[in-house]
């Protein structure tokens, strides 16, 4: 299972949010402390991120595992960006292993990250999907019927595919929503904003594990999380 995290606050640089942490996503994609399945995330990754000269958020993806992008590592310290959601990516079998299959997926504002598997046969063919990858369908599912409706929709899909892992992330530049749907997530709100993660990459003891079939928003008044299923 892949690994992701979003970052909505002041801004930081990329190098701090994705490859400085102890355990952040660099570490994760290589030596995850949380992964159940698959031991290591390097089929690919991909940041997306908002920057003030544009309304929709700019993306950086790569098939290669992230440990070797050295001309990203050197090009990272000095992005930064208030807005970002990161990915790094253990293919699922069958599945395309070209960039285009790499998180984030976007549409207009919106950015999307999905940590899991989902049966595509239970999902619509949609044109507009990204990839033939099953995360790619899934994202253009949930673009399709609006992320408002997420809890709604990651619920219809578990009903379609009990063996589906639905681990969600996105944002518009301005709000946080995820699901958890068979792997961890955590988040970690201070003074200059709120990190939500696969994983804490660090051992701050602000971080608090979000419990298993929940729905998260993050908006400017808090962190509200509240069950999937009632
Ligand atoms: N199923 C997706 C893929 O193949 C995500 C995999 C994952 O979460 N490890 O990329």
């Amino acid at each position: 299972m892949c690994r992701h995290l979003a970052w909505l606050g002041a801004p930081r640089s990329l190098g701090e949010l994705v490859l400085e942490p102890e355990h952040g996503l660099l570490r994760q994609s290589y030596q995850p402390r949380r992964q159940a399945r698959g031991l290591m995330n390097a089929d690919g990754w991909g940041v997306g991120f908002f920057v003030p000269e544009q309304e929709a958020p700019v993306r950086w993806r790569s098939a290669k595992p992230l440990w070797g992008e050295t001309s990203f590592a050197s090009v990272a310290p000095v992005l930064r960006s208030g807005a970002v959601l990161a990915a790094v990516r253990s293919a699922t079998v069958g599945m395309p292993m070209d960039e285009t299959a790499a998180a984030p997926f976007t549409d207009g504002r919106w950015l999307l990250s999905h940590n899991g598997k989902v049966d595509r046969s239970v999902l619509p063919a949609d044109r507009r999907a990204e990839s033939a990858c099953d995360s790619a369908l899934l994202a253009a599912h949930v673009f399709d019927r609006g992320p408002d409706l997420l809890g709604e929709t990651v619920r219809a899909v578990a009903g379609r595919d009990p063996a589906a892992y639905l681990g969600l992330l996105l944002t518009d530049g301005e709000r946080i929503l995820a699901t958890t749907w068979g792997d961890p997530l955590s988040h970690l709100v201070t003074d200059e904003g709120v990190a939500v993660a696969s994983e804490p990459w660090d051992d701050d003891p602000r971080w608090v594990d979000v419990p298993d079939r929940s729905l998260l928003e993050v908006t400017p008044a808090g962190v509200t999380v509240t069950e999937l299923e009632s």
